[in-house]
């Protein structure tokens, strides 16, 4: 894979627009939509299309609206707007134009009128599994509604008297004539309107009746205008009613449907159905758990928006559906947090070093660069003394090969320091080691030592001067691939999944850390301040460890 700025790949959607802008097929026009449904927070699948429709706007010059889907209130609400807004920007995107196709439920009305006028939808009293049995199979056709030759003027009237709320919920619904023998089970006269007395965010109590999914999403971007109408696969089978309606009202405008795969990602769910049950059933602590898929949690891990675009455009597009590794994600953030993130020392589980030679009592700022391969980046003061943390692990006892750290009478620099010798290990009394003593050569600060080379590096904070942190280790959600496969997904949650390190150390720099800033500690990965962080108590959060460890075992 390049590791340069990914070019925009040659996907079969910009392919069409090329042609179509050739073409002078919509007046030259580009215009897309992102048109979320404000039932939850928005996913790593919704960030493909985001950056699919924004993207397809920007390169040619076009506009993208963001339109909230909010034709099912009961599931919907501000909380979901507001949050959905927030990591559209987040992920770097400006909308020409918002809209929610609440904002038409008066033409949807009207144009629910002219279709009823022209003998092309009847109000029908089957019930909900009425409809469904006379809706017949993919082998044999559907069975007439005995209501589908109701007169025009009583369906006019019905209609009206529906909106007006004269009748119960599910008492009536409207539905489109269209064809009960059609091979595609989508066109046999779908319900377009249905009776629900819900309460809805943007509209108050002002209906009683909302309109279906299929028929609102094609007379929505035909009202603002959209060009190439970008939705994924399952919308595929939908097209001929999206082109039905669009033909039948004779719209300004006709948008062009163009499916694509949907993102389906390893080790995680890409439902907001699923994601909302993870929360509201406190598998996970919020929407924005950084275990979970969503931006809100990809963000709070400490992930960039710029790792989660360029994962967008790696993965391609393609109208197949298939799985993406987690590891392909990791990657992308690697890359920019590898590049980006500040160096920091930080140890997750202290082992005490005592420098038996340095002076009781005197402490040396060192200066250590930020970013090994960017001294633009400059440095910052660290404080050095006499007793020392470093991390248990960079200790062995018994070394396995080719170990490059801490051994009994071996030597290791420590990063940004001096080069340190263990002279002696102490034990307590069950034999676990308590301590190390150390000695270390005043000669090393900055050159290599006299006659000898010493090859391995390890963090260290100065025991004194060290912020005490919480240090959050977070592992993939499920522990199979597809956890959609398992009968019941949460029995393949992964019970692991999250590790709290209470009693860490950090260097002193990082009591003031940055909440938008990435640090890198050595060997044990990526993280960042937590929105938990407060009145003096530090947390921060793994993004993600320095290497794939994950595959391997
Ligand atoms: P969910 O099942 O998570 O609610 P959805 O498709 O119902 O997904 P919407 O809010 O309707 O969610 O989606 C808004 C847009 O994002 C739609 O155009 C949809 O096709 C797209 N989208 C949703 N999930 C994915 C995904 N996994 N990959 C690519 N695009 C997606
Ligand atoms: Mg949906």
């Amino acid at each position: 894979m390049s590791t340069n700025e990914t070019l925009p790949s040659a996907n079969f959607i910009r392919q069409i627009v090329t042609h179509d802008l050739k073409e002078n097929k919509h007046n030259g026009r580009v215009a897309t939509r992102f048109p979320p449904e404000p039932n939850g927070y928005l996913h790593i699948g919704h960030a493909k299309s985001i950056c699919l429709n924004f993207g397809i706007a920007a390169e040619f010059g076009g506009t993208c609206n963001l339109r909230f889907d909010d034709t099912n209130p009961e599931k919907e609400n501000i909380e979901y707007m507001e949050s959905i807004e927030r990591d559209v920007r987040w992920l770097g995107f400006t909308w020409s134009g918002l809209y929610h196709a609440s904002d038409y439920f008066e033409q949807l009305y009207d144009y629910a009128v002219q279709l009823i006028q022209q003998g092309q939808a009847y109000v029908d009293t089957l019930s909900a599994d009425e409809i469904r049995a006379y809706r017949g199979t993919l082998t044999e056709p559907g069975k007439p509604s005995p209501d589908r030759n109701r007169p025009i003027a009583e369906n006019l009237d019905l209609f009206a008297r529906m909106r007006a709320g004269e009748f119960a919920d599910g008492q009536y619904v409207l539905r489109a004539k269209i064809d009960m023998a059609s091979p595609n089970i989508n066109m046999r006269d779908p319900a377009i309107y249905r009776i629900r007395r819900v309460h809805h965010h943007r509209t108050g109590d002002a209906w009683c009746i909302y309109p279906m999914y299929d028929y609102t999403h094609c007379i929505s971007d035909a009202l603002e205008d959209i060009t190439h109408s970008l939705c994924t696969l399952e919308f595929e089978d939908h097209r001929p009613l999206y082109d039905w309606v669009l033909d039948q009202l004779q719209t300004p405008s006709h948008p062009q449907q163009i499916e694509f795969a949907r993102l389906q990602l390893e080790y995680t769910i890409v439902s907001k159905r699923k994601l909302n049950q993870l929360v509201t059933e406190k598998h996970v602590h919020g929407w924005d758990d950084p275990r979970m898929p969503t931006l809100a949690g990809l963000r709070r891990a400490g992930v960039t928006p710029k790792a989660i675009r360029d994962f967008c455009e790696r993965i391609g597009l393609t109208k197949q559906n298939s799985w993406i590794e987690m590891g392909v994600l990791e990657y992308c953030i690697r890359e920019d947090l590898n590049e980006n993130a500040l160096r920091a020392m930080a140890v997750l589980q202290p082992l005490r070093i005592v420098l038996d030679n340095y002076p009781d009592g005197q402490t040396e700022l060192l200066d250590v660069s930020n970013h090994p391969q960017r001294p633009e980046l400059g440095k910052r003061s660290v404080p050095f003394s006499k007793v020392l943390l470093i991390e248990q692990d960079d200790f062995a006892e018994l070394p396995p090969p080719k170990y490059k750290r801490l051994v009994e009478g071996g030597e290791v620099r420590l990063r940004g320091a001096y080069v340190i010798k263990c002279t002696e290990v102490i034990k307590n009394a069950d034999g676990q080691i308590i301590e190390l003593r150390c000695s270390y050569d005043p000669d090393t600060l900055g050159k290599n030592p006299e006659g000898r080379k010493v090859k391995g590096v390890i963090q260290w904070v100065s025991e004194i001067h060290a912020a005490a942190a919480e240090i959050r280790l977070y592992d993939r959600l499920f522990s199979v691939p597809n956890p959609d496969n398992e009968a019941n997904f949460l029995d393949a949650i992964n019970k692991d999944s999250l590790t709290v390190l209470e009693d860490c150390r950090v260097e002193a720099s990082l009591a003031d850390a940055n909440p938008d800033s990435r640090y890198q500690f050595e060997r044990t990965g990526y993280f960042c301040l937590d929105k938990d962080s407060a009145n003096g108590k530090l947390v921060f959060n793994r993004t993600v460890t320095l290497r794939d460890g994950w595959v391997k075992d």
